[in-house]
């Protein structure tokens, strides 16, 4: 689809800043998928079964799953779960504990990309996640995968976290970023990997305004 901005790439590489900020800056909207599989997540979590039991097919497939279009000027994105607003909610660690196993469910996936391919319908979109280059979208107009050394993103996801008053220890959240990466880069669908024909940004030593500006420069070529 011409109408969709693809960035992928691994927890804490300021993925959901620069996609909001660059949506704005292109006029378009920004989708935040990981939104997604943290409502399907916190269902499982609500149903009381495992993350990674038979069970969780039948629970996120019952399951309302809604997301507002976010963006800078659209505000945070809003996600509800059975019409109940869980945006807070699913940014608790339990839920990012369990959210690798939950979106490592074939049936979980299939139902997810659905939601998201039919967002980009009447929209521009920036999308981001970890598959929309490889298999969400794989026309899409531009495709980034944005990295940065573990260090780097652990201390992003720590600063995020103190700045919205949630507890956090670095070494902790080094740990986590570590785990999740690990798990979502080999699972068996669609794993966390960079599109052949993705543009590698490594934003270690990068600030927001530079690779936002960065990604401006991409999506004008
Ligand atoms: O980006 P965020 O940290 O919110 O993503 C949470 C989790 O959702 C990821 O660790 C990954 O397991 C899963 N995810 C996914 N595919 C996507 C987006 C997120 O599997 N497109």
């Amino acid at each position: 689809s011409m109408r969709v901005v693809a960035i992928d790439g691994p927890a804490g590489t300021g993925k959901s800043t620069v996609s909001g900020k660059l949506a704005s800056r292109i006029g378009a909207h920004m989708l935040d998928t990981g939104a997604m599989y943290r409502a399907a997540t916190l269902a499982v979590l609500r149903a009381g079964v495992r993350p990674d039991g038979d069970e969780v097919g039948d629970i996120v497939d019952a399951a309302d799953i809604r997301l507002t279009v976010g963006g800078d000027d659209a505000g945070d994105t809003q996600v509800f779960l059975d019409g109940e607003d869980v945006s807070r909610e699913i940014r608790t660690d339990e839920v990012t504990a369990a959210v690798s196993a939950v979106s490592a469910n074939p049936r979980v996936r299939e139902k997810l990309v659905e939601l998201q391919r039919a967002h980009a319908d009447d929209a521009y979109l920036v999308v981001e996640g970890r598959d929309i280059g490889t298999v969400v979208f794989p026309d899409a107009a531009l495709k980034v995968f944005l990295t940065a050394t573990p260090e780097a993103r652990a201390e992003r996801r720590h600063r995020q976290n103190l700045a919205a008053g949630r507890e956090s220890i670095l070494s902790e959240v080094l740990d986590s970023v570590n785990r999740r990466d690990h798990l979502d880069s080999t699972r068996a669908v669609s794993p966390l990997r960079a599109a052949d024909d993705a543009v590698l940004v490594d934003t270690s030593d990068m600030t927001l305004e530079q690779v936002i500006d960065r990604l401006a420069e991409l999506v004008a070529e």
